[in-house]
């Protein structure tokens, strides 16, 4: 019986053809995703030129008849979908008969496949057939598609950078060897080999095969479900980012799928432990009935919508900063020699090796910027009497602190403290705890509303440009709930006659005035959200900085309180507060252990 039956006109309408081809990317997924479909072990991706000059696309699937086969080529045919409905119905992957025909419109393509009994070989120009015949074949399928695009001189132009195109197919094939840990994927482009996956189902090889061992030594399982999703999978440690999502991978029921909402969370819920502009690595598989997945998106695009879609972002929230919260994440550092974007590099090195010419000045993070243009000198927060509220009530909800008390030696560069313990040695960045240390005491002071205030003896006056003080004027309900006692005075002028207690005291009025530009220059956030802001805007400023002088006495008072935070990893912008150099590394790097 034949396999590809000849789909609804309905269906067809939906598909233009030109969608389906509009990239060499575009080609490459409709025949790897056949291979899927057609329950291959193997898939191995050839490229030329990143497959504009040929892409060869060869499977150890079921192969196909003869009458299937030239079947394959005519239009609305399709082996697998009868109806959009089918789409999500996940033992599909996509727009299967459309494709083929519509590559072999502006190509030329030769299929060889055989079922195990007979081979056939078809060959295609232009889109007509020229030659059928059988032959002896080993079970499976091969298409070889050549010349795209070659007599469409408008699309061809249309095609982006070559580099862009291989990098686009290799995202692709890592993100489908992601999603099928059991299918063995190769990637090559110019005989140099970019992707070779075990297929042998375990995840966690694959990550490793695509991103390096170092990045899959650092990935923690997570899972958890609740009523309706079920999710399962590997998220990073915070100190390994990218800057941009392609380290993010999503899946539902094991298809690779975009969703906007769903990466924000995930990037919500590693909040302050990485930069703002990084992404953690990422593999989540959610499982879900497809009912609550909608159908009516982009099937190209793969962009999905979810039906109850806030009660699967509480779970993936709960489930990472779970997670992340029981973890030692003392980043360590000696590191092997694969780095993180150790596939970047490799797709780099094979199109454009001129991109990794590594400049030898530094680039600082836009926050060292910052830090290092300012030269207010301003004071260490840690007088022990503003702390003792807080600090209480902290004692009492916190676990075992998540880093060993460890022993100051000395500072290297005004900035860098160097501690020991019996794991080893630490480099804390005093800024960094600093301001994690403040983060975190300003942000409980915040959200538990604390309302203890300090009157003023000489009332601060605050004059603002008239467009700020009229967004001020319409938050003033912002500095009530803050606790402030204020009253107007004159044109654009305030009097703060009380402020509370929890703003650093040897610096109240500078507080006051980073608060209020926090609110003229956010004019709506929630309030969440806002506390956040003016808690790392606050710590960041009024934290002690790279180069201030501070005592022996000044830095175990830091670390006792570093190791008191929630998150002692990393300071509120994501930089790391503390490294580790293990006693093995130290070992190893003096060659008294190999
Ligand atoms: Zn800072
Ligand atoms: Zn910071």
């Amino acid at each position: 019986m034949s396999k590809i039956e000849v789909m609804s006109e309905d269906l067809a309408n939906k598909i233009a053809a030109g969608e389906v081809v509009e990239k060499t990317m575009n080609v490459v997924k409709e025949l790897v995703e056949n291979s899927v479909d057609a329950n291959a072990s193997i898939i191995k991706v050839e490229l030329i030129d990143s497959g504009v000059k040929q892409i060869k696309v060869t499977d150890d699937g079921i192969g196909m008849d003869k009458e299937d086969s030239i079947l394959a080529f005519s239009r609305h045919a399709t082996s697998k979908l009868k109806s959009l409905d089918d789409l999500f119905n996940i033992n599909s992957l996509g727009f299967r008969g459309e494709a083929l025909p519509s590559i072999a419109s502006v190509s030329n393509v030769t299929l060889k496949t055989s079922n195990g009994k007979t081979g056939t070989i078809v060959e295609v120009e232009g889109g007509k057939i020229k030659e059928v015949k059988s032959c002896d074949l080993k079970k499976g399928t091969t298409i070889t598609v050549e010349n795209l695009f070659y007599n469409t001189p408008v699309r061809l132009k249309y095609l982006r950078s070559l580099y862009t195109e291989l990098a686009n197919i290799s995202d692709y094939l890592n993100k489908m060897a992601l999603s099928y840990p059991n299918i063995k994927f190769i990637l090559i482009n110019n005989d140099k080999e970019l992707l070779n996956t075990s297929g042998n189902g375990d995840l966690l090889k694959t990550i490793s095969n695509i991103y390096g061992v170092e990045v899959a030594s650092k990935m923690l399982f997570i899972e958890g479900e609740n009523d309706d999703f079920r999710i399962s999978g590997y998220i990073s440690y915070p100190e390994l980012t990218k800057g941009n999502r392609s380290s993010m991978t999503l899946l539902v029921n094991n298809r690779v799928v975009k969703n906007n909402d769903i990466n924000k969370c995930i990037l919500e819920s590693y909040h302050t432990y990485i930069p703002k502009d990084r992404c953690p690595y990422v593999v989540l598989n959610i499982e879900i009935d497809p009912f609550l997945v909608d159908v009516n998106v982009h099937p190209t695009k793969m962009e999905v919508k979810f039906s109850k879609l806030p009660d699967l972002l509480s779970l993936i929230y709960q489930v990472i900063s779970k997670r992340l919260s029981v973890k030692t994440l003392i980043p360590k550092a000696i590191k092997e020699n694969i780095e993180d974007n150790y596939y970047e590099d490799k797709v780099n090195y094979e199109v454009n090796s001129n991109l990794y010419n590594y400049s030898s000045t530094p680039k600082y993070s836009d926050e060292v910027e910052t830090e290092k243009k300012e030269i207010e000198e301003i004071k260490f927060d840690f007088d022990t009497n503003s702390q003792e509220k807080v600090e209480d009530e902290e004692i009492e909800n916190q676990e075992d602190p998540r880093i060993k008390d460890m022993y100051p030696i000395g500072i290297v560069h005004g900035t860098y403290i160097i501690c020991e313990n019996s794991d080893g040695m630490f480099i804390i960045d005093q800024h960094a705890a600093a301001e994690r240390i403040n983060y975190e005491k300003y942000y409980h002071a915040l959200s538990t509303h604390s309302k203890n205030t300090i009157d003023v003896l000489i009332p601060y006056k605050i004059e603002l440009p008239s467009n700020e003080y009229l967004i001020l004027e319409r938050n003033f309900s912002i500095l009530d709930r803050l606790g402030f006692k204020y009253e107007e005075f004159g044109t654009n002028t305030l009097i703060i006659r009380s402020h509370p207690t929890w703003l650093p005291k040897y610096a109240p009025l500078e507080a006051i005035k980073k608060i209020i530009e926090v609110i003229v220059n956010n004019e709506d956030f929630d309030e969440d959200k806002f506390n956040e802001k003016v808690s790392i805007t606050l710590a960041c400023k009024m934290s002690i900085k790279a180069g201030d002088v501070i005592t022996m006495p000044d830095i175990t008072y830091l670390i006792e309180e570093l190791r008191k935070t929630k998150n002692p990893f990393t300071c509120p912008h994501g930089r790391p507060t503390i490294i580790a150099y293990t006693k093995y590394d130290l070992e190893k790097l003096f060659k008294r252990a190999m």
